[in-house]
């Protein structure tokens, strides 16, 4: 039995809110907040530099982070790079990628702006880039992408949940058929990680970024990058920690991971990353999905009962419901939402901006559910959302 109660006792936070927010970002449970105060107040030091005790505590803190989030994702920790966020490992991809003008790549206009900006920003190099439709519930087609194949491809970069519709792609047999025809696939997990079991190996893509801040319950300012081939990338951020040896004209760089991670990383972030991560595995990956799936396929059947409230996305969404209120802008329902029943829902464009024009509105209220939310609170969201009739003309 799920025990949703207990599960809250961890996140103080949930005592004075209905929070729906959990797309954007998700709250941190106590045993990985106490992690980072274990780091502050007992060992605090640098990572990979220095012979002191401190510093080797430190280090191997983060190492053992590293090692539980490539054992969640079932991939080498050499292959797994810590990042700030889902955006600074796409990011790397883009600009560590040995990129040739007439390349081309293949995305989809479903994606957040974090994994179609990199994107774009590459055509200024003379790289192509194709934009393929979904269908009107947020679904790619397999078959759209392999006919947006040319002889130039050399990337698809495609989203596993959109973060606008909660529909998921079936991002392993478009993985196939790229690599049928020898070209590499990115994965966009920031809503996958940490809602749906995910097993990197078995879905054999060449990158997959995500957030450590959404599913996975860490900290703001931690993310994870998993990289198959790290050789096939040059590092395009390199300094401090990322080389083992350095003349006045050259340099030779660390392997995986370290010559991606220039600089003092997030510490104190990635250790409460990996406490938090062990926190999931503790209450099961499988678990959590059936929750979140149950929750929000309900809350998005009852709202669309409602006659004056449209709902986005497939029935068989994840954890992620978008709606309108006919009538009123999304962000005015958000605020009354949160003004007279204290819910916290995101509305707007999401960061993305042309999937919300394709559906021809000027934004979507958002609610997104987590491990911890109640079936209280859809009912709490369902009644409040009711209440709006008497505001409509
Ligand atoms: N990709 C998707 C699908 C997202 O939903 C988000 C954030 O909501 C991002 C990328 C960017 O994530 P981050 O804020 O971790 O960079």
């Amino acid at each position: 039995m799920y025990d949703v109660y207990g599960v809250r006792e961890d996140f103080p936070v949930l005592k004075d809110v209905v929070y729906l927010d959990n797309s954007a970002t998700t709250q941190t449970p106590i045993p990985a907040v106490e992690a980072m105060i274990d780091y502050f107040y007992r060992y605090a030091g640098n990572y990979g530099r220095g012979a002191h005790r401190l510093a080797r505590e430190t280090t191997n803190r983060y190492e053992d982070a590293r090692e539980t989030v490539a054992r969640f994702l079932n991939v080498e920790s050499s292959k797994t790079v810590f990042t700030k966020n889902t955006t600074e490992g796409i990011n790397l991809i883009a600009n560590s990628y040995p990129w040739e003008v007439e390349d081309h790549i293949v995305t989809t206009l479903l994606e957040h702006h974090s994994n179609l900006l990199p994107w774009l920003r590459l055509q200024k190099m003379g790289v192509d880039v194709t934009v393929v439709n979904p269908d009107s519930k947020g679904i790619i087609d397999t078959s759209s992408i392999e006919n947006a194949f040319t002889e130039k491809t050399k990337l698809v970069a495609i989203t596993q949940v959109s973060n606008v519709f909660g529909s998921v792609q079936d991002v392993k047999s478009i993985t196939k058929v790229a690599h049928r025809n020898g070209i590499k696939a990115l994965v966009d997990g920031a809503q996958s990680a940490g809602h749906m079991p995910i097993n990197l190996k078995d879905l054999d893509c060449d990158f997959f970024a995500t957030a450590g801040h959404k599913g996975l319950l860490g900290p703001q300012g931690t993310g994870v990058l998993y990289v198959k081939e790290p050789d096939v990338l040059e590092s395009a951020s390199v300094g401090g920690g990322t080389v083992s040896d350095v003349s006045g004209s050259n340099y030779v760089l660390e392997p995986s991971p370290a010559c991606f991670e220039a600089g003092t990383p997030n510490i104190p972030g990635v250790i409460g990353l990996g406490r938090a991560v062990e926190y999931v595995e503790n209450i099961g990956i499988s678990e959590i999905e059936a929750h979140d799936v149950k929750l929000s396929r309900e809350a998005a059947k009852r709202l669309s009962e409602l006659e004056y409230v449209e709902v986005y996305g497939p029935e068989d969404r994840t954890g992620i419901v978008p709606f309108n209120v006919k009538g009123l802008h999304p962000h005015d329902v958000a605020l009354i939402l949160d003004q007279t029943r204290r819910i916290c829902v995101r509305s707007g464009h999401h960061c993305a901006i042309p999937i919300t024009r394709f559906l021809k509105v000027n934004g979507t209220v958002r609610a997104s559910f987590a491990l911890y939310n109640t079936r209280e609170e859809v009912d709490i969201l369902v009644n409040a959302v009711s209440g709006l009739k008497a505001l409509i003309s």
